[in-house]
């Protein structure tokens, strides 16, 4: 019997509402790791209650933002305590390398701190009036009850990316993770639970998207949505927001460009390719898809990534040797090989990986992918893969590799490898990505904001920025003029 898990509604485990369950599998494996409950409306409706009861229960209500502070700090705490659990967890989920997952669940902590931090520094300020009486402040105000939809690829971060910021901002959160990896979230809201956030702040309705996510987004009593997945479902959920003018953050998909120009340490630039695109199988979405190099390093970097390529240890995801895991699920191997083969019919040229490496595991594997003579005009090159594929292309010049970096509907990151700084802070004002990294590759931190542009996404997640998009402003105007009033038709400000 494989282990089966409820939501977690109301600080308790909830069978779903018309009692069934889909089961998860490890993606290496392809053995049934357990059972999660398929979340429907009823689900979806029990949740958001209970979510709006905690909103407006005094024990959070009325909590200082110190003593939120406080709860959040503590469950950063037994996140660092449950960190080797939490990482097994989701590479058994996700097959994400067990040391990335080790890696992410060591700054993880570190995220809920730094919204810890801020929590008591939300604040509103006074405002000039034309009156000595008059005074006119700000307050900023949590939203409600926030729905997070959250995608498979990294749940704990990216969940964390919304729950801290919107616990912070005094809100109630209801949580339905992907259905490929749900896991680790109703084990987050577990955490949160024992760290004392009281029940109904912190919910979690699993099941499908199209089930218990759409629910989540069409609830009346849903403050805001924020959503992390691809451009065509956040598309979807903007304009179900906008028809009820809530507010929506939404972090989307990208293409995004690596750009190494004649003046880089070609070595490092090589690497930070390798990084851009073969971590976590690429299944990120910042992976940096679409390589530019220039002409006169071109068969250089091309021999480097490839080389490396090609060594790039394959297998369990949990093995410490292990450099590329599986792809998640079946469909997005079907998705990544069937895009392989679209650009071959384009014309590019596999010069590495294209197929299913021998591995003694039966899961989802998709050897590091290598492609050549490819242009920006091609759907290889423009559409999201969210895999091991590299599309690799030579330049001339600086005006026309900003041309082909920016000719993308998506806007989430860019790098670029020189030595030249004039040049580096050129490229940065030009780019549109919401992120430009200069001799490195994803770089991250809870301090830094981020957002896509263009088609990539909409608000901010991370830096103090991200504050805004979980409270509202409130303009308060106090009369102190106990006098009698003067004239009743005229404005006062
Ligand atoms: P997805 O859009 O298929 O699913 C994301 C989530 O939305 C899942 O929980 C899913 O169940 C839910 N969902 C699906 N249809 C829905 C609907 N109609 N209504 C409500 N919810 C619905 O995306 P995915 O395949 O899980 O994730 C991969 C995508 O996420 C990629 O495009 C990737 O680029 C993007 N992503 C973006 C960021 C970022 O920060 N910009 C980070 C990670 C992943």
């Amino acid at each position: 019997m494989t282990e089966q898990f409820d939501h977690f509604i109301d600080g308790r485990w909830q069978a779903p509402a018309d009692g069934q369950y889909f089961e998860s599998t490890n993606p290496a494996t392809l053995e049934v790791l357990y059972s999660a409950a398929r979340g429907t409306g009823a689900d979806v409706e029990a949740a958001v209650a209970a979510a709006r009861r905690a909103f407006e229960n005094p024990l959070w209500r009325d909590l200082s933002q110190t003593r939120r502070g406080h709860l959040l700090r503590r469950l950063g705490d037994l996140i660092g305590e449950h960190a080797e659990e939490l990482a097994r967890m989701e590479t058994a989920d996700n097959g994400k390398l067990l040391r990335e997952m080790r890696g992410q669940l060591a700054t993880l902590p570190e995220y809920y701190y730094y919204y810890a931090g801020l929590a008591d520094k939300v604040q509103g300020h006074q405002i000039p009036t034309s009156s000595v009486e008059m005074l006119n402040y700000t307050q900023r105000e949590p939203l409600g009850v926030v729905g997070a939809i959250t995608p498979w690829n990294s749940p704990l971060t990216l969940t964390t990316s919304k729950l801290a910021p919107a616990l912070a901002g005094g809100n109630t959160i209801v949580i339905k993770p992907s259905e490929y990896t749900s896991r680790t979230v109703l084990r987050l809201a577990e955490l949160a639970s024992e760290a004392g956030f009281p029940d109904g702040v912190v919910n979690v309705v699993t099941g499908f998207g199209a089930e218990a996510g759409a629910a989540l987004v069409g609830h009346p009593e849903i403050a805001k949505i924020s959503f992390t997945g691809s451009t065509a479902t956040g598309s979807a959920i903007a304009s179900s927001a906008a028809s009820r003018f809530i507010g929506c953050t939404l972090e989307l998909g990208g293409k995004s460009p690596n750009i190494v120009f004649e003046d880089a340490n070609v070595s490092n630039a090589a690497m930070g390719v390798v990084a851009g695109i073969f971590a976590a199988a690429g299944q990120t979405c910042i992976a940096g898809s679409r390589v530019f190099a220039h002409r006169s390093v071109y068969d250089e970097l091309l021999d480097k990534v490839a080389e490396r390529a090609r060594r790039i240890v394959i297998g369990d995801p949990a093995l410490d040797s292990t450099e590329l895991g599986p792809l998640a699920f079946s469909a997005q191997q079907d998705k990544v090989n069937s895009y392989v083969e679209l650009g071959v019919s384009e014309g590019a040229k596999v010069l590495t990986g294209g197929c299913r490496p021998e591995v003694d595991l039966p899961g989802y594997f998709y050897s590091p992918t290598v492609l050549t003579d490819v242009d920006n005009s091609m759907r290889v090159v423009r559409e999201e893969i969210f895999g091991p594929v590299a599309a690799i292309m030579p330049f001339e010049t600086e005006e026309e590799v900003l041309r082909l970096a920016n000719d993308t509907e998506y806007g989430l990151a860019a790098g670029v490898w020189t030595q030249n700084l004039a040049r580096a802070h050129r490229m940065a004002r030009r780019l549109e990505a919401g992120t430009v990294w200069v001799n490195t590759y994803r770089a991250m931190s809870p301090m830094s904001p981020r957002q896509g542009f263009k088609n990539s996404g909409v608000g901010i997640e991370h830096g103090i920025e991200s504050m805004n998009e979980y409270t509202r402003l409130k303009s308060v105007w106090i009369n102190t003029d106990e006098g009698p009033v003067a004239d009743p038709f005229v404005l006062r400000s």
